[in-house]
């Protein structure tokens, strides 16, 4: 029976940012990493856009971590060299009803304190990027990008450099949650069974299956899952835009956006596809609905540009119809045992958020 103080479930950003922030308060830590490296998920199957905090609800989770963790990201980024750019960013309106949404937009981030936001006319739109058609926009100046997976290798020397250890082939099977201690076993090929005090479950799409498989937890603390699976197609050449050029928000998402990676690479998506299993296959055939929702505000896009280029899969507490619930950040009070914390629903700005999420969490543990 192998020791430790505490258990990480999952080594994507939320799972190493979190193992960071425990180790950098001295606690003794273990991350459990099913696959053969860290960041194999959705954390890199994203935008790895650096979220200003415009869209979620005052008070929600989304909002405060968000904007906390934006500005923390930035200082982050920059003393440890991940490579990122503050490229700014424009919400366009196509018509008077998306106006009436972009001023919707301008007074929730201004409630959620996000600094550098503007509502622009047409004539300064014009001058910033002549491609785009559009009747109005909102600028976001703290909006930009980000390496995601060296974010992730920078957290993960981190914490490894406080005395955590990093374990991937070694997934959790199941567990038990007893009193003081908790059980859990490990398979891979160094199957173990391990005792720790405290137990956080930061599994992304399968945080659901790991808290199913915990013995002693009280199902009903489970919230719903669902998957909105979001496919990306890449523009051959670069596009003729020096920010982030998205709609204003859809059903479900941010709608279908154009963003570039730090190498100049664009691409466009994600889209809103409700899904029941996890497959990162993407269809050509959605290409036809990005086109149409591109041409939106750029209606200069080139037939036969945009080629499949990967998906990722939003893990989510509600579904269809309803609005994009907040993170569920379940702490000992809300799983009903003092060495377990649980994370579900943790998807968009969970990549912008993770330093806050992880300072939160071991906040909640200690
Ligand atoms: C399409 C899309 C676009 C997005 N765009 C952005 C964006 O632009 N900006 C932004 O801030 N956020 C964005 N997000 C959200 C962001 O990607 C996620 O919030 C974040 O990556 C979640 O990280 P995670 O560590 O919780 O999950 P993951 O990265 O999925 O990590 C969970 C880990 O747990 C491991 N695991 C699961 N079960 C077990 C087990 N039993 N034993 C051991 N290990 C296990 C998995 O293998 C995995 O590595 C986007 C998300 C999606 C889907």
């Amino acid at each position: 029976m192998f020791k430790t103080e505490a258990v990480v479930v999952g080594a994507g950003a939320i799972g190493l940012a979190i193992a960071r922030a425990l180790s950098l308060r001295g606690r003794e830590v273990l991350v459990l990493e099913r696959a053969d490296s860290v960041g194999q998920e959705t954390s890199s199957r994203n935008s790895e856009v650096i979220h200003a905090g415009l869209y979620y609800p005052p008070g929600s989770l989304k909002a405060r971590l968000c904007v906390e963790g934006r500005r923390a990201l930035y200082q982050y980024c920059a003393e440890r060299g991940v490579p990122h750019r503050r490229c700014g960013k424009l919400v366009v309106a196509t018509s008077l009803d998306e106006e009436a949404a972009l001023q919707y937009l301008y007074e929730r981030a201004a409630a959620n304190g996000v600094e550098d936001i503007a509502l622009i006319g047409t004539g300064r739109l014009k001058e910033m990027e002549p491609e785009l058609q559009a009747t109005g926009a909102l600028l976001s100046g703290t909006t930009g990008i980000i390496d995601g997976h060296a974010l992730m290798l920078s957290l993960q020397g981190d914490a490894e450099n406080a005395g955590a250890t990093v374990q991937c082939r070694a997934p959790l099977l199941g567990g038990s949650l007893g009193s003081p201690s908790i059980w859990l076993r490990v398979g891979g090929v160094e199957a173990a069974e391990i005792e720790t005090k405290l137990l956080i479950n930061a599994g992304g799409l399968k945080a659901w299956d790991v808290s199913r498989g915990l013995d002693g937890l009280d199902f009903e603390t489970i919230p719903p899952r669902y998957l909105a699976k979001g496919s990306y197609f890449a523009k051959s050449g670069r596009a003729p835009f020096e920010r982030l050029i998205y709609p204003v928000p859809v059903a479900g998402g941010l709608g279908v956006h154009l963003t570039f990676d730090l190498g100049g690479q664009a691409r466009f998506g994600p889209d809103v596809e409700w899904v029941k299993t996890i497959d990162y296959e993407v269809d050509p055939a959605r290409a036809g609905a990005v086109y149409d929702a591109v041409r939106h505000y750029w209606p200069g896009l080139p037939d036969g540009v945009l080629a499949p280029a990967y998906a990722g899969i939003r893990p989510r507490v509600t579904g269809p119809g309803e609005p994009p619930g907040d993170f569920v950040i379940q702490g000992p009070k809300q799983t009903g045992h003092s060495g377990y914390v649980a994370l579900y629903g943790v998807d968009s700005p969970g990549l912008t958020a993770s330093l806050a999420i992880g300072d939160y969490v071991a906040d909640l543990a200690s």
